[in-house]
């Protein structure tokens, strides 16, 4: 976009939206406007809030646009922020309103919007949302308290008459002020005064982040652990081929079964179908369906690891186990975990591969089965 041309046509309410500070005392690693609030970032909120306007996003953040808005570079304090958002309004009439507003502030309603655009039509050149001060306030050099009345807090937006913030702004050469309404006011021009918003509370100390949750009425993501278990047995039987966590093993006797009674890949599938309390493996692929005879047991653990996937899920780690005299597991044990791990798309180190014997007892002792137990764990956001 050509960040030089004016924004097309003549809007009689523009936006600038200030979101280049770092926010040093949120803690945060990243800038404040880029906290997550509600399942997006904090800046986002006022981009939907005002989508409606055209405007100028003051930031440095990679953040697609609404339609009819364009980009300017922060500058090192708000006010040169302000200056560069006014330059990048340049082909706008006086007469236009302009709403200065804070990212920090995620919480704009139309209804203070609609209260400070009257203001500015009944004649003020500035319009600022306020809020009663709650609290005893004191001066901190002699305790001495402060009628609460007379004061009041100011948020944004705060609305102008575009002419007079231009005029502010090129008079005040280089004077800081931490809000514009105080450039327009030592113009002489009148400043009104309209309610502000609770919800319009600021994002400056993390806590703030809980407090926003709660205004804004947004669920905090949660995250849940699950984890499920499978079991499974199937038959020894001699000149079978052995399918045994998922690869294929040179053995006297093979594992008998509707499919290919890979007995392993069965239990990684019912404890992956466990933690997503999605049924079992005979429910999704029953045993009287001919289409699966013979199946290739890959495919049942491929199709519940998508459907967790499918739900959002996130596959922490799957524990197998595989119970049985023979063959030994540990020669394979790594090309189990690396076949796993690609039917499973997960990391190597997400897959344990386990084997044990049970000494000669019952029929895994007495070669007739295998045996598998698996567990799977599975992240939920909710
Ligand atoms: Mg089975």
């Amino acid at each position: 976009m050509d960040e030089s041309a004016p924004l097309s046509g003549p809007p009689t309410i523009v936006i600038i939206l200030l979101a280049g500070g770092r926010g040093a005392r949120t803690g945060f690693a990243a800038p404040k406007q880029q906290a997550m609030l509600g399942g997006k970032p904090v800046l986002q909120w006022s981009l939907d809030a005002l989508a409606a306007y055209p405007g100028v996003l003051v930031s440095a953040d990679e953040i697609a646009l609404p339609a009819g808005w364009k980009r300017a570079a922060p500058g090192a304090e708000r006010q040169d922020s302000v200056a560069r958002g006014l330059a990048a309004l340049a082909g706008l009439d006086d007469d236009a309103v302009v709403l200065v507003h804070d990212s920090a502030r995620p919480g704009v309603g139309r209804d203070v919007i609609a209260r400070l655009i009257a203001a500015i039509a009944e004649g003020a050149a500035a319009a600022i949302p306020v809020l009663p001060v709650a609290d005893t306030i004191v001066r901190q050099a002699d305790a001495d308290v402060v009628d609460r009345a007379e004061l009041a807090r100011v948020q944004t937006p705060q609305a102008f008459r575009l002419g007079a913030l231009r005029r502010a702004h090129a008079e005040a050469a280089g004077a800081a002020a931490s809000d514009d309404a105080q450039l327009v006011r030592r113009l002489g021009e009148p400043v009104a005064l309209v309610a502000g918003d609770a919800r319009l509370h600021k994002l400056t100390f993390a806590e703030d982040l809980a407090m926003l949750e709660s205004l804004l009425g947004v669920e905090k993501e949660t995250m849940r652990i699950a984890t499920g278990m499978g079991y499974d047995v199937h038959r020894l039987v001699a000149g079978k081929p052995l399918w045994l966590g998922g690869i294929r093993i040179e053995h006297s006797h093979g594992l008998s079964g509707h499919s290919d009674a890979d007995v392993a890949l069965h239990a990684i599938t019912d404890a992956v179908l466990g933690a997503a309390a999605d049924g079992d493996i005979g429910s999704h692929f029953p045993p009287s369906d001919p289409q699966w005879k013979g199946a290739e047991s890959w495919r049942f653990l491929d199709y519940a690891v998508q459907r967790v996937a499918d739900r959002g899920g996130d596959i922490q780690h799957l524990d197998l186990t595989i119970v049985g005299e023979a063959p030994k597991v540990g020669p394979h044990r790594e090309a189990m975990r690396l076949r796993i791990s690609e039917i499973a798309r997960l990391p190597l180190s997400r897959i344990s591969v386990k084997a044990t014997t049970t000494e000669g007892l019952g029929f895994a002792g007495r070669r007739e089965g295998l045996a598998a137990q698996a567990v799977a764990t599975i992240l939920w956001k909710e």
